[in-house]
C-alpha cells in the first residue's frame, strides 16, 4: 500500500462526463489498496473565462479580486468531483488549497509556495476517506488573502503535497499520453519519451512546454521525487521525469530531449542606445524595479560614426505595456532615440543533455531553419539548450522541421490529443 498524489487538468475534468470518468480512476486506485490524495483543476477553459469576464468589467483587475475569483474555478472541480466519487460509494473531502495547508508568499497571481501543512489531509487520509484539493492556490502567510500559483500552478500544488506528503508518486495526468519530443498539436509525428529528466524538463518548461508547471518540476527536482505524466483518456504507461535517465537508455539517448515553442513572448527594441558604461544597467534595472522578467537580451554592436547602438530584449506579452511605459519614463534621462514593441514574435528552443558532448547542434539547426525560410532574429543559449527568436508566423514550420532534422520523427504516429483546446 502506497501514498499516490493524482492531479487531473482541466481538460480531464472539462464536463460531467469527464468528473465520473475521472472519479472510476481514482476509485480504482483506491480500491488497489492505496492512500489517495487529488489535485483537481478548473473545469476545461474556465480559467480562461474567468480572466476575460474580469476584463470586461475592468481592464486593470485588482489582483486579490482576481485570485478571489480565479480560485473559484477550481472549488466548482473539487465539490463536483468529491460527489461524483460519493456516487460510487467512497467517502472523498474536498478541501481549498488554504484548507489544505498551501501557505505562499503574497504575490497575487504568480505566488510562490513557501509552506505546506497539509494536517486536515493527513486527517482524512487516516479516517479511510480519499482527499480532493483545489489546485493552483493557495494563502498568504503575511496578509492571510488567498493567492494563486501561475498559469497552469495545479501541477505545483500536487507536487508540492506529495512532498509533504512523502508520497510515492505524484501522477499528472493530462490529455496527451505524457511527454513528447515536441507539443503533439503541433508536431503529429512527435514521439513519446519514456524518461526526461528534472534538468531536460525544467529547460523545457521554462522554454514554453506547458505540459509541465516550471514550480512544479523545481519543487520535485529539490526533493527528488519521482513524477509521471500520463493521460486520463487512457491506460498507457506515460512519461517519468526522474534524476537520470536509466543505465540502459542512456546508450541511444537521442541528443535533443524535446523541441519547445513559445508564443506568449513579444520583444522590445530600444533604438538609438548611447553606447557608455552604465546604460544598460540603468535600463534593465529600471524594468526589474517594475518587477518584470526579461529573457533574451541582444546589443547590437554601436556604429562607429554615432556611438549609438540598439538593445533588444524578449519578455512576456503580458508585461508589455508595463515595460514600455517604465522606459518612456527613463527616456530623457538615458537619451535613446525610440522604442519598438513587437508582439508576433516566436521562440524555438532545443533541449537535450546529449548537447553537452555533441558539437554541430547549431549548425544542423540553423540550416534546417534556413531550409525552411525562417529568419532568425535573436539566438540565446544554455548548456543543454538552443533557443531562437523568429516570426510568430514561422514558428510551427521551424519546429516541425527541426523535429524532422534532428530525427525526432516517430515511425509510426502514436501522438494523440484526447481533449483541450490548446488554449
Ligand atoms: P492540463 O489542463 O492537463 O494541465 P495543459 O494544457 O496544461 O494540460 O498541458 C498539456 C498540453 O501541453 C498538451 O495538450 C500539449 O498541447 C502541450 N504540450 C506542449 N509541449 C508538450 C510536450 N513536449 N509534450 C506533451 N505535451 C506538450
Ligand atoms: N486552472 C489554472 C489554469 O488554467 C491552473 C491549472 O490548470 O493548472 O492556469
Ligand atoms: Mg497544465
Amino acid at each position: 500500500m502506497g501514498l499516490i498524489v493524482q492531479k487531473f487538468g482541466g481538460s480531464s475534468v472539462a464536463d460531467a462526463e469527464g468528473m465520473k470518468r475521472v472519479a472510476n480512476r481514482i476509485v480504482a486506485t483506491k480500491k488497489a489498496g492505496h492512500q489517495v490524495v487529488v489535485v483537481v483543476s478548473a473545469m476545461g477553459d474556465t480559467t480562461d473565462e474567468l480572466i476575460d469576464l474580469a476584463n470586461q468589467v475592468s481592464p486593470l483587475p485588482n489582483g486579490r479580486e482576481l485570485d478571489m475569483l480565479l480560485t473559484a474555478g477550481e472549488r466548482i472541480s473539487m465539490a463536483l468531483l468529491a460527489m461524483a466519487i460519493a456516487n460510487l460509494g467512497h467517502e472523498a473531502r474536498s478541501f481549498t488549497g488554504s484548507q489544505a495547508g498551501i501557505i505562499t508568499t503574497s504575490a497575487h497571481g504568480r505566488a510562490r509556495v513557501i509552506d505546506v501543512t497539509p494536517g486536515r489531509i493527513q486527517e482524512a487520509l487516516k479516517e479511510g476517506a480519499i482527499a480532493i484539493v483545489a489546485g493552483f492556490q493557495g494563502v498568504s502567510q503575511d496578509t492571510n488573502d488567498i493567492t494563486t500559483l501561475g498559469r497552469g500552478g495545479s501541477d505545483t500544488t500536487a507536487v508540492a503535497l506529495a512532498a509533504a506528503l512523502e508520497a510515492d508518486v505524484c501522477e499528472i495526468y493530462t490529455d496527451v499520453d505524457g511527454i513528447f519530443s515536441a507539443d503533439p498539436r503541433v508536431v503529429p509525428t512527435a514521439r513519446k519519451l519514456n524518461t526526461v529528466t528534472y534538468e531536460e524538463m525544467l529547460e523545457l518548461a521554462a522554454s514554453g512546454a506547458k505540459v509541465l508547471h516550471l514550480r512544479c518540476v523545481e519543487y520535485a527536482r529539490r526533493y527528488d521525487l519521482p513524477i509521471h505524466v500520463r493521460s486520463s483518456f487512457s491506460n498507457k504507461e506515460g512519461t517519468w521525469v526522474v534524476k537520470d535517465h536509466p543505465e540502459g537508455g542512456k546508450m541511444e539517448q537521442a541528443i535533443i530531449a524535446g523541441i519547445a515553442h513559445d508564443k506568449s513572448e513579444a520583444k522590445i527594441t530600444i533604438v538609438g542606445v548611447p553606447d557608455r558604461t552604465g546604460v544598460a544597467a540603468r535600463i534593465f534595472q529600471a524594468i526589474a524595479d517594475a518587477d518584470i522578467n526579461v529573457d533574451m537580451i541582444v546589443q547590437n554592436v554601436s556604429a562607429a560614426a554615432t556611438g549609438l547602438t540598439d538593445i533588444s530584449f524578449t519578455l512576456p506579452k503580458t508585461e508589455g505595456a508595463n515595460a514600455t511605459s517604465v522606459l518612456q519614463r527613463i527616456q530623457g534621462e538615458i537619451g535613446f532615440q525610440s522604442i519598438q514593441y513587437d508582439d508576433q514574435i516566436g521562440k524555438l528552443s532545443l533541449i537535450g543533455a546529449g548537447m553537452r558532448s555533441h558539437p554541430g547542434v547549431t549548425a544542423t539547426f540553423f540550416a534546417c531553419l534556413s531550409e525552411a525560410g525562417v529568419n532568425i532574429e535573436m539566438i540565446s543559449t544554455s548548456e543543454i539548450r538552443i533557443s531562437i527568436v523568429c516570426r510568430a508566423s514561422d514558428l510551427e514550420k521551424g519546429v516541425r522541421s527541426a523535429h524532422t532534422a534532428f530525427d525526432l520523427d516517430a515511425d509510426q504516429v502514436e501522438a494523440v490529443v484526447y481533449g483541450g483546446t490548446g488554449r
